[in-house]
């Protein structure tokens, strides 16, 4: 049922022009680690589920991102932009460098406040940097075999770059609810194969 709200897909070819409009909640900080962001008040059960299941078989969470504005993704991508042009790039070629790790404004899965990036306190303290060795983790490697079980997806899995048209992002994930969160992953599809069904 694509009229779900859980199974709204918004990528590189479904960009919203307008801010998405939803009930964004600041979770409660005193049940997760990370930042203080929005996320979709209807996924802040099963963040503290996720959160309390990964600390209850050792591992930490942190919480590095959630909501983001489409606003907010034209700052940082003209930002980007900026920088590459001074290196002396074609505006072509300057857009297909910063959209290799930035999502161009109204394509972000962080809009819809279903999305989460998740590392963990030790992965902060060394620098935080959002690369595919996260994967390396031993939290990484219990999110990738357990989230589906609190609702959530790896969204851009490694084998799946020609289809999402996202680089292999570890530490993304993303809320579809349990149900669809479990064929998902036992399927081993993408959200935009598992759409297309
Ligand atoms: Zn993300």
């Amino acid at each position: 049922d694509k009229q779900d709200w859980r199974l709204v897909l918004v990528n590189k070819q479904h960009r919203l022009d307008g801010e998405y409009d939803i009930q964004l909640a600041y979770p409660d900080m005193t049940r997760i680690k990370g930042y203080k962001m929005y996320l979709d008040e209807r996924i802040l059960n099963s963040v503290y589920d996720l959160f309390a299941a990964a600390k209850a078989a050792g591992h930490e969470l942190f919480f590095r991102s959630g909501h983001r504005t489409v606003a907010l993704q034209q700052t940082y991508y003209n930002n980007k932009m900026k920088e590459r042009l001074g290196q002396g790039y074609s505006v072509e070629k300057a857009a297909e460098l910063v959209e290799k790790t930035l999502a161009p404004p109204g394509a972000s899965e962080h809009h819809t406040g279903l999305a989460l990036d998740i590392t963990t306190p030790a992965w902060q303290e060394a620098g935080g940097h959002l690369i595919s060795s996260f994967e390396d983790t031993a939290a990484a490697k219990w999110l990738f075999e357990n989230a589906h079980l609190y609702g959530f997806i790896l969204r851009y899995p490694k084998d799946k770059v020609d289809i999402t048209h996202y680089s292999y992002e570890p530490w993304h994930y993303r809320y579809v609810g349990v149900e669809h969160a479990t064929a998902i992953y036992e399927q081993g599809l993408c959200l935009e194969e598992y759409l297309d069904q």
